[in-house]
């Protein structure tokens, strides 16, 4: 039975955001906070009968009109040039592991590539095993070797607030990368490890069966859509890969090096959790694709 978790509120840096602008847009969103709870109502008081906020009709702290909803912003259109992975998972020989602990325990002693040689360990993946968004990200960084779990690290702090930020604890989802050992210095995966892992992420994405795909950066879009992909330009469609509707924004690393990227990754992740909502309300109409 697959898990949709509840939608949280949203809203910025503990901000009142019927206020006029009192703090820059990169200073507030750079913070990617969770909404603090809201103050309990006095017993003797009339309860309003208040609408829950949705993720995208949050009021910019820096505007006084309202960011369009995710249903009303128009979902552009990206041609994909050729396809990274068929339409379905090719057939492996993990085809018949009927658990994740076992597809775990079996991957622990993969040699497939020869990444295995120069890291700890292989980093699988962590989070709940029927989510219904599993994101994707590069390959393990020095943390998550050390650590044996992925998203650990700088990046993956910055991924909690993001998550945060639209109402997903990191426990509901699942987290994942391309290649499940280090490459050494931290080097983007080439193209033959990517494709030796393949079958280790596909056959993750069979047995956790989520709804969404959410490629973080561009290794993870050229491994699995595009090898030529360019993640400037296909972050924010919605697009689709093995049947699931699979959406791309930056890796969380590259907003530690740019924070110009962080507002636009805050737009896909609010996204994201309106699409989220809509299928856990079973409204899923499935926004176009390609
Ligand atoms: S990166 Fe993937 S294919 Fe290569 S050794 Fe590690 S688990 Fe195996």
């Amino acid at each position: 039975m697959r898990t949709i978790v509840s939608k949280g509120a949203l809203e910025v840096a503990g901000k009142d955001n019927t206020k006029g602008p009192e703090t820059s847009p990169d200073q507030v969103f750079f913070e990617f906070a969770p909404r603090p709870p809201a103050p309990v109502a006095a017993a003797t008081e009339p309860t309003p009968a208040v609408q829950p906020e949705l993720p995208g009709q949050t009021i910019m702290p820096w505007s006084q009109s309202p960011s369009p909803t995710p249903a009303q912003a128009p979902v552009r259109s990206f041609a994909l040039s050729k396809p990274a992975a068929p339409a379905a998972p090719a057939p492996s020989p993990y085809d018949a592991v009927a658990s994740l602990e076992e597809l775990t325990r079996l991957a622990a002693d993969c040699r497939a590539c020869g990444l295995r040689a120069g890291c700890r360990g292989v980093v699988f993946g962590e989070g709940n095993p029927k989510a219904a968004v599993m994101l994707i990200g590069e390959g393990p960084g020095s943390t998550e070797d050390e650590m044996g779990r992925p998203f650990v690290g700088p990046a993956g702090k910055l991924l909690d607030r993001i998550l945060a930020s639209v109402g997903f604890a990191r426990e509901e989802v699942y987290i994942a990368n391309v290649v499940k050992c280090r490459p050494p210095g931290n080097r983007v995966p080439q193209p033959e490890e990517r494709e030796a892992c393949r079958p280790w992420l596909e056959a993750q994405v069979r047995l956790i069966d989520p709804l969404f795909l959410v490629l973080l950066g561009a290794s993870a879009a050229q491994a699995l859509l595009d090898p030529k992909a360019r993640i400037t330009q296909i972050r924010g469609h919605w697009l689709e890969r093995y049947g699931r509707r699979v959406l791309p924004t930056y890796h969380p690393a590259a907003l530690l090096r740019d924070e110009t990227k962080k507002r636009p990754v805050w737009e896909d992740f609010k996204l994201l959790r309106a699409e989220h909502d809509k299928a856990a309300a079973g409204r899923g109409q499935q926004p176009p694709v390609g």
